[in-house]
């Protein structure tokens, strides 16, 4: 059985998400402090020969940060003009962490249909491949002011997913804000148990409880086991763990923090 630090100290292309419940603050404003720490860590990844993908959430989180009296609107056209808001300032927070580090970062904003279209995906691909070859650093989130509703991905787990199906990635690692996957919901159930590594994934549905999302989140676990599902299809390991864990990615790597693997 694999581990997490066998995984990763094998893996050269990795794809990290983030997912709006770990970018929001209690207060539900953009924590900027984490986007920085993750920066952080990455860039001492990059410069041990990794290549990173980022898949951030958070434009609407991050709208609210700007815009707090529209936090209670609900009709789709300001939620839309919300993220529009959001995602200068989430892509802006992105660009000022990692400049600190001395890298720029290139913003894909992208829908549903750029994955059904064989020239948008190759376009993608191509251009993911030059910026990471130029030590730039993609941060992609889904484009939802283009996005519909009923047309979206629905949640940065699947979109990730397709990302790092796309650009044949070596590992998915999706941040949460929670350890992982459970027998149940940690939040309600005390006695809730992390499972640690997953090789089947039939099974594991038998046989956990799933239910709830963190405040902010979108698609709860069961959208991480969905994507999990597309990601082992193509022998890519998924990694869930909890991205509001102190320096969570470097800890990944060394094997001192825990999270659910699928393989
Ligand atoms: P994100 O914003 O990171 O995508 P979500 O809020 O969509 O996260 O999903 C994570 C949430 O799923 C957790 O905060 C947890 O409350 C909930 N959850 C429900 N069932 C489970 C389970 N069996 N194991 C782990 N988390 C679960």
């Amino acid at each position: 059985m694999a581990t997490i630090l066998d995984t990763l100290t094998a893996a050269r292309k990795i794809v990290i998400k983030l997912g709006s419940g770990t970018l929001a603050k209690s207060d539900g404003t953009l924590n900027t402090d984490l986007i920085e720490s993750i920066a952080c860590q990455c860039c001492a990844l990059i410069n041990k020969g990794k290549s990173i993908v980022i898949v951030s959430s958070g434009a609407q989180v991050s709208g609210v940060s700007l815009l707090h009296e529209w936090a209670r609107k609900r009709d789709e056209h300001f939620r839309q003009a919300l993220c529009a808001i959001g995602q200068v300032a989430l892509v802006s927070a992105w660009e000022k962490a990692f400049s600190k580090n001395s890298r720029h970062v290139g913003q894909l904003l992208l829908v549903k249909a750029d994955f059904e279209n064989n020239l948008a995906s190759l376009n993608i691909r191509n251009t993911l491949f030059t910026l990471v070859d130029e030590g730039v650093i993609p941060v992609i989130n889904e484009n939802d002011s283009v996005s519909f509703e009923e047309d979206s991905m629905g949640d940065n787990d699947n979109l990730s997913a397709l990302v790092a199906v796309l650009w044949s990635a070596d590992a998915l690692i999706l941040l949460s804000d929670i350890a992982g996957v459970y027998t149940s919901n940690p939040k309600v159930d005390p006695e809730a148990k992390l499972i640690e590594s997953v090789s089947n994934i039939e099974t594991l549905e038998k046989s956990i409880t799933m239910g709830g999302k963190s405040n902010f989140g979108t698609g709860g676990i069961a959208s991480k086991i969905k994507a999990a599902k597309l990601t082992t299809s193509y022998n890519i390991p998924l990694i869930v763990a909890n991205g509001t864990q102190d320096c969570v990615i470097k800890g990944l790597f060394d094997g001192t923090v825990k999270g659910t693997l699928f393989e």
